[in-house]
């Protein structure tokens, strides 16, 4: 086993989490390993969608140009459709406010970009930024010291077993996260954890600028998600909860085959040609608050379980938690001081900045239970431009969404 030198931090993980994490703290001064099991360019299987939180995060990276020139479809406007097979389109783009920020500017666009390319982008950008970087790594196991996390273990691409000292330890190692289970910190609790099938398709009919979700019978409070993947390609999926999907025993294959069967996708779909199987992953939600800092090591993105609960998306919070741990490891480079009581400070920015609006977010997923309401408020708003102007300004305003939670919304929909 051999034996290197020492690091700032080791980074487990070079998905946009561990990435965006090494390069903030490039920017920091800190020295990075960054090592990862695969090798890139490699699928990582996503909707792909980029939006909100995401594009304003690539922005302080300064990634937007990069970002917007890779495979894939700018994004305008949202559709909902809702189980009774009505739809409304939402505009993204808001009014134009003089003197806004250049983040909260950017929070309009949205892009679908394939993550074998989005990916690969963000590593090859991390791997410049590191001090070290390893790819085809998988690592086994965290090195301990008076109960302490003080490196990793693991096996390198030509089958060596290697080891690595670093100051602190950042698990952005994704759903199967190996540093929360060694930190025992890993516990998936299927009330919080989605599960979703992806299928890439060519020649689905009617796909512009819009990404669309479809609250279909089949997975309701789930969805069915028709994205335009740019290069005349669709990213197709479908997903729910994992304790929904079990309490009604419902198969994701068969409910994505019966989706696209219906009279309201037929003729979209009549040309389209699937390009794989279905591939399945997991989404940990962040619809209860999960550890994440141990002694000497913090979690990020998946591996911290901070997908939204209603929208499925992970990307944003993901760079976010990354932006905020590497402030926290910079802090506690400068403080020499790595024990979970510091680094504590890390999951409370975290959760001050996204727990208010996961918060929103799991209450709509239960409101999303109730079949007749799904159909009233989008019915409505498919009628009444006003209401759907009001739908994407919550939208793309967290602090507005949480509107979306008032029963006077509702009564006004009903008596409006
Ligand atoms: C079907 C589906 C659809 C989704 N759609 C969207 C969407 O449209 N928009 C959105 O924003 N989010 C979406 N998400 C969520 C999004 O994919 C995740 O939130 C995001 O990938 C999290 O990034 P991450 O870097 O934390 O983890 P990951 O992207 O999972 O990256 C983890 C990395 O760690 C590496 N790794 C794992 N174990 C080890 C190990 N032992 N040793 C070394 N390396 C290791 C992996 O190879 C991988 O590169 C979707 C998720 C699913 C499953």
């Amino acid at each position: 086993m051999s034996q290197t030198e020492s690091y700032d931090a080791i980074v487990v993980g070079a998905g946009p989490a561990g990435a965006a994490f090494t390069l903030h703290a490039q920017r920091l001064g800190l020295r990075v390993l960054l090592l990862d099991k695969a090798r890139f360019p490699r699928d990582k299987t996503c909707g792909d969608a980029l939006s909100g939180r995401s594009v304003v995060e690539l922005d302080r990276l300064d990634l937007l140009p990069a970002v917007r020139s890779l495979p894939g479809a700018p994004i305008r406007r949202l559709v909902f459709g809702s189980p009774a097979g009505d739809t409304v389109s939402v505009a993204l783009t808001p009014p134009a406010r003089p003197g806004q920020p250049r983040a909260a500017a950017t929070a309009a666009e949205g892009y679908v970009v394939p993550r074998l390319h989005f990916d690969n982008l963000l590593f090859c950008r991390a791997q410049a930024a590191a001090y070290r970087c390893e790819s085809g790594l998988t690592v086994h196991d965290l090195e301990w010291q008076d109960g302490r996390a003080t490196g990793v273990r693991g096996v390198n691409s030509r089958g060596e077993a290697v080891r690595f000292r670093g100051r602190v330890v950042i698990g952005a190692d994704g759903f199967s996260s190996v540093v929360a289970r060694r930190a025992g910190l890993y516990a998936h609790d299927p009330q919080h954890w989605m599960v979703a099938l992806r299928c890439y398709y060519e020649g689905v009919a009617g796909l512009d600028d819009q990404i669309e979700l479809h609250f279909v019978d089949e997975v309701l409070p789930g969805y069915l998600w028709l994205f335009p993947a740019g290069q005349g390609r669709a990213n197709v999926g479908i997903g729910m909860n994992h304790a929904d999907l079990k309490r009604h025993g419902v198969d994701l294959r068969q409910a994505l085959a019966r989706a696209l069967a219906l009279p309201r996708f037929a003729a979209r779909m009549a040309a389209a040609r699937p390009l794989e199987r279905p591939v399945g992953w997991n989404l940990p939600v962040g619809s209860r608050r999960r550890p994440a800092v141990g002694e000497g090591l913090m979690l990020i993105g998946d591996a911290a379980g901070l997908i939204d609960p209603f929208t499925g998306e992970g990307i944003g919070n993901s760079l976010l938690s990354a932006r905020l741990a590497a402030d926290t490891a910079f802090q506690a480079c400068q403080a020499d001081n790595v024990s979970a009581g510091f680094l504590r400070r890390y999951e409370d920015t975290v959760w001050a900045a996204l727990g208010g609006e996961l918060n929103t977010s799991t209450r709509m997923h239960r409101l999303a239970h109730r079949r007749w309401l799904v159909n009233l408020v989008i019915r409505r708003a498919a009628r009444r431009p006003e209401i759907s102007a009001a739908i994407s300004a919550m939208l793309l305003d967290p602090d507005d969404r949480r509107r979306l939670l008032d029963l006077r919304f509702y009564l006004g929909l009903l008596f409006g």
